[in-house]
């Protein structure tokens, strides 16, 4: 499959003063979805907020089709929210849980998510079970299938950790879920703008993802899917007058569409750059992406793997754009201090984040590089060539 990276980078003005691997943790937006924003600003700067988004209206609106677009769904399944953490929070707060229901994860949960069940099993007494991984360390579906029984009220998993390049077995996690009629959600921050996400092919439920990472989004926008026929069964724990309407002194109507998990006041500039990014992936086209996204990513993997010192640490059978590693005697945070010296960006992941999986593993600290599709195969020479010169004390 060829890429037109010359056009990728033409239009992603990031690409020539650094060599940015933190797609996991805000990509380089290009040039269509900065002058989105701007505009809006600007057009914000000349009428005012209110009436340069009813001049936008239907640019907003274009946002909610493009994510349908995405994911094979509904616009009204979709809520755009501030990030994907919120999203998520408005649907799983939304579920009625009572002493000795079971939720089920992973291992490689994301620490938001983890603290919520904490705190939803200390209000409910729900119990939290993470399923065992297979022996590549990605989710075990026989296991799941196991640990299966009434009692077990959710599915919720991430399907791209933030701190590695596995990705989990979502379709056939939602396979299972689906087949016992529970619910299935998806934390799909890591995996949105680097692969194909069909919510028909996954059968997920409900699904958050976050407009900064791998869609090259603007940052504080987010948003999550919740299938048609969930939405009435989750009231929102936040309601306002967007999400609801007070239609008489003691009564008020949440509204029908996924919308009830919103709020009223947003980034219009940003909500309309989320659409455009979401468009300017489709016109990539998602398989072509994670195809070169995952050329990139092994590459990297196979020249770091043959740094001796170097130990990659991603898991999974099925591997993706982010590529986890730790250096023999370095920290990780001096590794990724020396390589932004040299004006290259990678990032640090901390127990913290994906406690279960770290501690399991007997990491506090790795070292994430996250590679998108204008990255070069030269880019990732440099950068295995930086990390060996700082390894050599340089
Ligand atoms: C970044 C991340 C989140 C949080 O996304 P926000 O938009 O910051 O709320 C959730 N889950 C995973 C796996 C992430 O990597």
């Amino acid at each position: 499959m060829s890429f037109d990276i010359e056009r990728a980078r033409a239009q992603t003005p990031g690409c020539t003063e650094r060599i940015h691997f933190n797609a996991c943790g805000a990509a380089l937006m290009p040039t269509p979805v900065v002058d989105a924003l701007k505009q809006h600003i600007d057009l914000e700067a000349r009428m005012g907020g209110y009436e340069a988004a009813d001049a936008a209206a239907q640019q907003t609106e274009s946002t909610y089709s493009a994510i349908a677009r995405m994911l094979g769904c509904h616009s009204n399944e979709i809520a755009v929210v501030e990030n994907a953490t919120r999203g998520w929070d408005m649907v799983f707060y939304a579920m009625p849980f009572k002493r000795g229901d079971r939720i089920l994860t992973c291992t490689a949960e994301y620490g938001s998510n983890y603290i919520a069940y904490l705190q939803m099993a200390r209000r409910t007494g729900a119990i939290i079970e993470a399923i065992p991984d297979d022996d590549r360390g990605q989710v075990d579906v026989d296991a799941l299938r196991e640990l299966i029984d009434e009692h077990v009220k959710l599915i919720s998993i991430t399907h791209v950790p933030t701190n590695g390049g596995l990705v989990n077995p979502a379709a056939e996690i939602g396979a299972l879920a689906r087949q016992h009629g529970i619910p299935f959600l998806l934390d799909a921050c890591q995996s949105a703008g680097q692969m194909p996400l069909d919510v028909s092919e996954l059968q997920v439920d409900m699904l958050s993802a976050t407009s900064r990472k791998f869609l090259r989004g603007p940052r504080g926008m987010g948003f999550v899917y919740v299938r048609e026929a969930m939405i009435e069964r989750l009231e929102p724990p936040f309601l306002d007058n967007h999400a609801a309407t007070w239609i008489s002194r003691s009564a008020f109507h949440v509204r029908e569409d996924a919308r009830r998990f919103e709020n009223w006041e947003c980034n219009v500039a940003a909500k309309i750059a989320l659409g455009v990014a979401v468009d300017y992936a489709l016109d990539w086209g998602l398989e072509a992406i994670e195809a070169r996204v995952t050329a990139l990513a092994d590459a990297l993997r196979a020249r770091l793997d043959a740094l001796g010192g170097v130990r990659v640490r991603d898991r999974g059978r099925r591997r993706c754009g982010i590529v986890s590693f730790t250096v023999a005697d370095e920290a990780p945070e001096r590794v990724v201090r020396a390589l932004c010296e040299r004006g290259i960006h990678a990032s640090v992941s901390r127990v913290t984040s994906t406690r279960l999986d770290m501690q399991g593993r007997g990491l506090d600290a790795l070292v994430r590089a996250g590679v998108h599709y204008y990255n070069t195969e030269e880019e990732v020479e440099r950068f295995v060539a930086a990390l060996d010169d700082i390894m050599r004390g340089n």
